[in-house]
Parts: C-alpha cells; sequence; structure tokens
C-alpha cells in the first residue's frame, strides 16, 4: 500500500524522525485553519500518490492567509498526471540551505537492503542516476547485521554531504531504517531530506509503501486505508481475492497462473496489441471465480475484448469450460471473448466450448493464434 506524503510523515513521526508540523485540509477554510495552527510561512501541498508535485504546481509557498486561500484554492481540484486533488497538506515551511535524497528499499537480486544517499536532493532520483550516478552512496545492509551509527556515518561520508549535516543525517538514516524494517515497508524515501541554515536536517517530503504481506501485525494501518487511491479496477478485483493490475490497453486477460498471465500480456504485445490488464485468477478456474474476473474486465470501459487464457493442471480442461460456460450465464459481457484453453483434458474442454461458440465467443487452440484473434476484435491490426 502506497501512503500519501501526509500519512507518510505521520508513519516517520512514529519513529522519531524530524518532520514539519503540519496537517490536512479538504477545503481551503480549512487549510487557513491549519496554516495558522502550523505558523506562517506555510507551504500548501497537494496531496496525490506522483511524483513532481512540485513542478506540476502543487506545492506552494504561502506567506499569508491571502496567499493560502489563493494557493489552497487552486491546488484543490487540480489534475496533477492524471491524479485529481481532493485534500492538502499544510505545514510550517522550512527554509532550506541544501536538498539531499535518502531511501532503504529491498534488493532481491543482492537478498539485502539497499540504501541509497546522495547529495544530489530534490530531484527525482531516475534523473540523478542518469545523469551524475557517482552522485548516489549505495550501500547494501544484511538484514542480521542492520544499520549502525557507524555504518551510516560513513555512508553520509561517502555521499559528501555537507560536514554540517553529518550528526543530523546519521540520526535520520538510523531512524529511517528502524521505520523501514520494523515498520514494514517495501520503501521509505525522502526527498528531500533538508539541511537548514541553522544546521538542522529534517524530512520535508516522505513517500513510503508499506509491505501488505505484513499488515496481519499492523492493525494501525487500517487507519491508512481510508484514503487509498486504489483504481477502482483494483478495489474491485480485491474483494474478490483474485491477482489483478490494471494496464492501459484494450485487451482484457484471463489467465491461471502469474507465469501464464504475464506470458499472455507479452503474446498480446508481441501480436500489436495492448493488455487492459493483468490478471491472475490462480488454480482453479471455478465458475465463481471465472465470474468475477469476468465482472472485474467487463467494468473497465476500455476493454474492446477478452482473452481467456488457461492451461488445465490439476484443474481438468472440462471443469474450466464448464466453469466459464457458467460464468457467462451469470455475467453480461460487453467485449467478445477469446478462449485457449489446454493442457489436461484440453480436448474435452474445447467440446463443451464448441457447442457455445458464437461471434463473441471463440476458442482457438493456440495462444498465438488466439491473441491475434483477441487483438483483431479489439479494433486492432495484429501481427
Ligand atoms: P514533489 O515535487 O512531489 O517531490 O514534492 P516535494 O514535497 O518534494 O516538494 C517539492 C519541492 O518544493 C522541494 O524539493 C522543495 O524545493 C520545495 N519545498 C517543499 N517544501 C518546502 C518548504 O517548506 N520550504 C521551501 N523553501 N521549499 C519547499
Ligand atoms: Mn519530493
Amino acid at each position: 500500500m502506497d501512503l500519501f506524503e501526509y500519512q507518510g510523515k505521520q508513519y516517520f513521526a512514529r519513529f522519531d524522525i524530524p518532520v514539519s508540523a503540519g496537517g490536512v485540509a479538504d477545503t481551503v477554510d480549512e487549510a487557513v485553519q491549519q496554516a495558522n495552527a502550523a505558523g506562517f510561512p506555510v507551504v500548501v501541498k497537494a496531496q496525490v500518490q506522483v511524483g513532481g508535485r512540485g513542478k506540476a504546481g502543487g506545492v506552494k509557498l504561502a506567506a499569508n492567509e491571502a496567499e493560502v486561500r489563493e494557493h489552497a484554492g487552486h491546488i484543490l481540484g487540480l489534475d496533477i498526471k492524471g491524479h485529481v486533488v481532493k485534500r492538502l497538506w499544510v505545514e510550517h515551511a522550512s527554509d532550506i540551505a541544501e536538498e539531499y535524497y535518502a531511501s532503504f528499499t529491498l534488493d532481491r537480486s543482492a537478498k539485502q537492503h539497499l540504501g541509497m544517499l546522495s547529495a544530489e536532493g530534490g530531484v527525482e532520483i531516475e534523473v540523478v542516476a542518469e545523469r551524475n550516478p557517482d552522485a548516489i552512496a549505495r550501500i547494501h545492509i544484511d538484514p542480521v547485521d542492520g544499520l549502525t551509527p557507524e555504518r551510516a556515518r560513513q555512508w553520509v561520508t561517502a555521499a559528501k554531504l555537507n560536514p554540517k549535516a553529518t550528526d543530523g543525517a546519521v540520526d535520520i538514516l538510523v531512524k529511517l531504517y528502524r521505520c523501514y524494517t520494523e515498520g514494514d515497508c517495501d520503501l521509505a524515501e525522502i526527498n528531500p531530506l533538508i539541511l537548514t541554515p541553522e544546521g538542522a536536517v529534517h524530512a520535508l517530503d516522505a513517500k513510503v509503501t508499506l509491505d501488505d504481506n505484513a499488515s496481519f501485525r499492523h492493525p494501525e494501518w487500517d487507519d491508512f486505508r481510508g484514503m487509498a487511491e486504489l483504481d477502482p479496477r483494483e478495489a474491485r478485483a480485491k474483494e474478490k481475492g483474485l491477482q489483478y493490475v490494471g494496464l492501459d490497453g484494450d485487451v482484457g486477460i484471463i489467465a491461471n497462473g502469474a507465469g501464464l498471465a504475464m506470458s499472455t500480456c507479452d503474446v498480446v504485445n508481441q501480436v500489436g496489441g495492448q493488455p487492459a490488464n493483468f490478471l491472475d485468477i490462480g488454480g482453479g478456474a471455478t465458475a465463481e471465480i471465472m465470474a468475477g474476473a469476468l465482472e472485474v474486465i467487463n467494468s473497465d470501459e476500455k476493454v474492446k475484448s477478452i482473452f481467456i487464457n488457461i492451461f488445465g493442471g490439476i484443474t481438468k480442461g472440462e471443469v474450466v469450460a464448464e466453469g466459464i460456460v457458467q460464468a457467462l450465464e451469470r455475467v453480461t459481457i460487453k467485449a467478445p471473448i477469446v478462449i485457449r484453453l489446454d493442457g489436461t483434458n484440453a480436448e474435452e474442454g474445447r467440446a463443451i466450448l464448441k457447442s457455445h461458440e458464437s461471434d463473441t465467443l471463440i476458442s482457438l487452440p493456440t495462444m498465438l493464434g488466439a491473441a491475434r484473434k483477441a487483438v483483431e476484435l479489439a479494433g486492432g491490426k495484429a501481427q
């Protein structure tokens, strides 16, 4: 689960990471109240889960009430890269001497945590990585050893932060590491981490992704969920327990097994189409699960055709076919369906599908052939 900046800052505060005093506002009047509580000058910040808010006009300094009104009025409702701003975070503005970057995430291939620190903060880290890769000091941290203050100090030195920032940065990095590990984050990022003219170091922004697999031990995370910015399609899929990722194309995809679902996306791409989603229905393709999957795909306005790609393993072909047929009786589908059924008892399964075939329900034996048909039915030109 991705947190909004204000939630990330609330999370940081639990681990004693210094953040500016502030509060959330959903209206201009609330923004003024929060500004008075935080103390002028303030910064008014759009709460959307997308980077580069500053550049998009979603982060504004305000010296007085009139400016808060002006900026809050402008930012609320603003569309930032497809995300409409419904909430603001208003915090006491900081004086900035320098902007740094700090983050922890998991390096799967190294099987260790990865810390990244740079004296070039405030810009997207991908940009720094491209323009000046040496400006990022990386460390791998063995989860058993953790991050000691000594190691953090060496790391800060390697990143060439201003010596004035050393103590503050070491302190924050150790706390951020604790937040990342004990707080069960997939990502804990501060950009910018600032040094003030007075020599204080603190977090001006917060990007936190919580590891959903750990939610069972964090009942307090429920507080974060209310505002969660789930794709409506993903929310619907989640309710049904489906593994679903929304994409931008027009060919809806249903497959059993994550590997097959990914290959299906690849094949659709390969023949010149664009998948509308990734959807793994798992092992058992029952009528219940299939109907749920079709409902989710059906609710996506962009879908022009549906490609069901099932490889029968333990679940036999005829059971899968029956499941599809029953599901189609329950759900009225808006787009034509192409089915490729293979594996155990594929022949029996295809025979069942055959008796239900029409212009909008087509069964084809190969993955490539079925992908081409699905792309054509979506109005594309299959290669
Ligand atoms: P992002 O653009 O979405 O990453 O939003 P940030 O929260 O990182 O803010 C963008 C930029 O706005 C920062 O890099 C700062 O330069 C500036 N900014 C944010 N907060 C303050 C503040 O309190 N004081 C000043 N002077 N600038 C700020
Ligand atoms: Mn930022």
